[in-house]
């Protein structure tokens, strides 16, 4: 990896905002940033994805310390017995030692995973790509021809559900400790949706 900081610098826009930052929110919360320096306790565990145009803590004024969260391509929960560790010990972690109270699913409007989840079998894609999308390839299956909203909606549901695969999530689930959340991005509107499983409506959070 390079190492000349000079020769290799990070875009101008970041480190302006970095020195943004450093000048404003963390000077204004040196208290929080102290706190937080030893110990996080967040509430809540965030399964979004890696779209650059849904970062959590913007959409939901969240706090650092408030939100674990975990990204990838489409906001995929693997099955238990893919054996994927990153998802597997980002849930473990969460649930067992941090013991979060909520798990958030998260998808979004004009979804590039999804968009490659629909294309599955159906277009040249990078192997990679394939392989990870393949993870929710029944989503697919059960709701061929739907709009991308409905299919990117039906894979929030099936991977939030796919949760109580991982027996921590099952059991604390089950004790209460652990509410399950099925949500949905409208980049356009900025809105976020949550799923309600009583009556299968999508509703605004706020
Ligand atoms: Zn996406």
């Amino acid at each position: 990896m390079p190492s000349n900081k000079d020769s290799n610098p990070l875009p101008a826009s970041l480190r302006k905002g970095h020195k943004r930052f450093l000048r404003n929110d963390y000077a204004s919360n040196e208290e929080l940033f102290a706190h937080l320096a030893d110990a996080q306790a967040p509430k809540v565990m965030w399964i979004g994805c890696a779209d650059s145009r849904v970062p959590p803590e913007r959409i939901l004024g969240a706090e650092p310390g408030e939100l674990f969260i975990l990204r990838n391509v489409a906001n995929i929960v693997p099955p238990l017995a893919a054996d994927e560790a990153s998802v597997g010990s980002a849930l473990h972690f969460a649930v067992e030692q941090l013991k979060v109270n909520h798990l958030v699913v998260c998808g979004h409007s004009d979804c590039g995973g999804v968009k490659a989840l629909s294309q599955l079998g159906k277009a040249p894609m990078d192997r990679m790509l394939a392989s990870w999308v393949e993870y929710a390839v029944s989503v697919l299956e059960d709701n061929e021809g739907t709009t991308m909203e409905s299919l990117t909606k039906a894979n929030v549901i099936a991977q939030a559900e796919r949760l109580l695969e991982y027996p921590c999530v099952l059991a604390a689930a089950s004790s209460g400790q652990l509410s399950i959340h099925a949500c949905y991005y409208d980049i356009r509107s900025g809105k976020v949706e949550q799923f309600n499983p009583e009556d299968g409506d999508w509703s605004h959070i706020a």
